[in-house]
């Protein structure tokens, strides 16, 4: 089988000014710079830019952390396909389950935003995961099927398993759980899958060296230098 280069996505959400991200990537930039990972840098809208330019001559790559699957009109407060590329941003993370929970997306909403993503040529990270209530019911399985069943594997496409009582909890997979829940979701489409939900130093080599897992969605640990660059060189083999 040939080597897997691992993705390792760092969802800032909303957290650092324009000021506080070019400082965090001008200081990670040579602490990743031997990795072998695939390093890419989700920022708020506001400091896109500023991690664009200074990403320039990198291997690393910047994705938004949501856009509107209109390509333009009156939809106050959103942000098109068009106007991340114009800014050079590669990718976007799309259906994350903060996005499901407190701004009512849908499966059918998020499909809509990869197609057009997809579209104007963006990487997208298509996020899925079940919370503790259906995994407790033993519903995982329907649940990822239901939320893999309106996308389409593409190039472009990367999803994250981010089961939901793991997001911000502490609470991490095992890596027998991480592994479970990324082959059944591979046995449904054809697409690398990442895994999402408390990655930390000191798991992230163990879920990396599960075969179905492509690498990580990290979320508060990508908040800190030493944390996600330690991260970053655990997930690499
Ligand atoms: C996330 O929000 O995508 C995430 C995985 O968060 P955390 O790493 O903090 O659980």
């Amino acid at each position: 089988m040939p080597e897997r280069t691992p993705y390792i996505a760092a969802n800032w959400k909303m957290n650092k000014t324009v000021a506080e991200a070019a400082e965090f990537v001008d200081a990670l930039l040579p602490r990743i710079a031997a990795t072998q990972s695939d390093v890419v840098i989700c920022p708020p809208f506001t400091a896109l830019t500023p991690v664009v330019e200074r990403r320039y001559g990198t291997a690393v790559k910047v994705a938004a952390q949501n856009m509107h699957e209109e390509e333009a009109g009156a939809f106050t407060g959103e942000i098109s396909a068009a106007m991340l590329v114009e800014l050079d941003v590669e990718a976007v993370v799309l259906g994350h389950s903060e996005r499901r929970q407190f701004f009512g997306e849908t499966d059918e909403g998020v499909a809509r935003r990869v197609e057009a993503a997809l579209a104007q040529g963006l990487h997208v990270i298509a996020c899925i995961g079940e919370t503790e209530a259906e995994r407790e019911a033993g519903e995982t399985e329907e649940v990822l099927r239901r939320q893999v069943s309106v996308l389409e594997a593409d190039d472009g496409l990367v999803v994250a398993y981010e089961p939901v009582w793991a997001i911000g909890t502490g609470k991490t997979a095992t890596p027998a759980i991480a592994q479970q829940a990324h082959a059944f979701i591979k046995s449904l489409l054809d697409v690398p899958v990442l895994y999402g939900g408390s990655v930390k130093p000191d798991n992230a080599a163990e879920l990396a060296a599960q075969p179905d897992v492509d690498g990580a969605l990290v979320g508060g640990a990508s908040l800190d230098l030493e944390s996600f660059a330690a991260i970053c060189r655990a997930s690499s083999h």
